[in-house]
């Protein structure tokens, strides 16, 4: 049998239904290559071995009895820590949440248990999911794979490496700002954000409500697809969930594999020009959209002239938010207690526990959110970031009339040395330039690699409207069809 570990998320659930493996083995290899890497890479901050070989037992017996299989049974999947999973840890990358086993699991991770898919463990994040390249982790940074001294993007850094780095075929991941994207884009793997409300947010510990969004990270364009259909639809326990099937993202997948992209016309926004970018990144996204070009697209320039605003108005809505989300650890009904003695007040209990328990970065974002929020305040800062958003939903909603979906570069740079960005939040905020457009309007993304920059991988945005999330499946296919999927170096 050949490396197990090195199979897309198809080829394995092929070999488990047809006998030729056990989900068992299948699990087994990926446990042991987690064994023999993750010290270097330290994508996860949890593995569930018992849970994990559990659960592909229980798909073998169900296969030895005749019972059908989903497409994804026997596949193991590595979820970010900031989806509930019950009795397993989850800590959201916080000191605060330390030792926190939740009492429920999140829809996104009762359904992959559904479809008998085998939860290996959590990923390392940035805490609360802020942050590009997690090494706002309170547990230390996660690698990347392509090369150790390199960030694996973030906040769902340890989600991509994890693929990079063949420790698991799938992973999930939640996209605030291009927490799923960014990562794909610097770790050479595939990364999709859903429709916001087309997959559940139960269960996914929130930053900004308005903004997040759970989606699947994969190393090749189908498996995110299959992975999608899986996690995504209706789930009436979140009152945002959108009540409409997921559209039908594995045949649009199929459809572009095909490679035909005739009548299909594609959007590079003007105003991303390049500037704050590196020209490799540019090079390489020109390169593939000319292939887009060469299997039939029809590719003009669009005109999105309030996207430059959209960075300042995520850092005004996301922390606000997060002020206000973040305000039930309070160390009375979830992990740390700092400071009761039996002598000091619940407030004093309260702000000790906030003190040690949150990060640097958390307690900027909550300092940030809780000015923009006061009185006399609110209309200069959260008032007027909503009315950008407004703006921005605009130019999406016009953009769309135009094109069937809009291109750029994921990130404007390559995986950036550790260390290299910390000192100045600014330079880490920048690394999301391209992908908050579209967590503000709410409309899927997905980040495909286009190719290298300096031996590096260099990510492809597509964006389309919201709910035509089948749309940005079937051009991701037909371009990675036509450059290839990126083999990491051998760690
Ligand atoms: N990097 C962005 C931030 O720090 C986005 C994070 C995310 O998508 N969770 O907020």
């Amino acid at each position: 049998m050949s490396d197990l570990t090195k199979l897309s998320a198809v080829e394995i659930a092929g070999l488990v239904a047809s006998g030729e493996t056990s989900a068992v083995e299948v699990t087994q290899a990926h446990l042991d290559r987690i064994g023999a890497v993750d010290d270097r890479v330290h994508a996860f901050l949890h593995v569930d071995t018992e849970g994990a070989l559990a659960a592909a037992r229980v798909v073998d017996e169900r296969r030895a009895a005749g019972a059908e299989l989903g497409p994804l049974a026997g596949v193991p999947v590595a979820v970010k820590d900031v989806l509930t999973t019950k009795g397993v840890p989850t800590t959201v990358g916080s000191k605060i949440l330390e030792g926190w086993r939740p009492p429920y699991d999140s829809t996104i991770v009762e359904r992959l248990r559904d479809a008998g898919t085998v939860m290996l463990g959590k990923t390392n994040m940035d805490e609360f999911a802020m942050g590009s390249s997690t090494e706002y982790s309170a547990y230390g940074p996660t690698r990347n794979p392509w090369d150790t001294d390199r960030i694996p993007g973030g906040s769902g850094g340890g989600s991509a490496a994890a693929l990079a780095a063949y420790e698991a075929p799938l992973s999930i991941g939640s996209d605030t700002g291009g927490s799923i994207r960014q990562p794909g884009a610097v770790t050479g793997t595939v990364g999709a954000k859903p429709t916001y409300g087309g997959t559940s947010r139960y269960g996914l510990v929130a930053f900004s409500s308005s903004l997040d969004t759970p989606g699947p990270c994969a190393r090749t364009v189908l498996d995110a697809a299959l992975l999608h259909q899986v996690i995504g639809g209706h789930d009436p326990r979140d009152s945002t969930s959108i009540p409409v099937p997921v559209p039908d993202v594995v045949a649009a997948a199929r459809l572009g594999a095909t490679g035909d992209l005739t009548g299909v016309k594609l959007g590079v926004v003007t105003e991303f020009t390049g500037e704050g970018a590196e020209p490799g990144v540019m090079a390489a996204f020109r390169d593939a959209a000319e292939a887009l070009a060469k299997l039939g697209a029809d590719i003009v320039e669009v005109s999105c002239p309030h996207f430059k605003y959209a960075l300042p108005a995520y850092y005004l809505i996301a922390p606000s938010e997060c002020s206000s989300n973040l305000a039930r650890f309070d160390g009375v009904r979830f992990g740390l207690r700092v400071g009761d003695d039996g002598n000091r007040s619940l407030e004093e209990v309260m702000s000790l526990t906030r003190e040690a328990g949150f990060g640097p970065e958390v307690k900027r974002r909550i300092m940030i959110g809780t000015y923009a929020l006061s009185s006399g305040y609110y209309d200069a800062y959260y008032g007027q970031a909503q009315k950008v958003r407004t703006l921005i939903t605009r130019d999406f909603t016009s953009a769309f009339e135009q094109v069937d979906a809009l291109i750029s570069p994921t990130t404007p740079f390559v995986a950036f040395p550790i260390g290299s960005r910390t000192a100045d939040p600014y330079q880490m905020y920048l690394a999301d330039l391209f992908t908050i457009p579209a967590n503000l309007y709410g409309g899927p993304a997905i980040s495909v690699p286009c190719g290298l920059s300096d031996g590096l991988p260099v990510g492809f945005q597509i964006m389309a409207p919201t709910l035509a999330d089948d749309r940005m499946y079937r051009v991701a296919a037909a371009l990675e069809g036509a450059v290839g999927t990126l083999t990491p170096p051998t760690l």
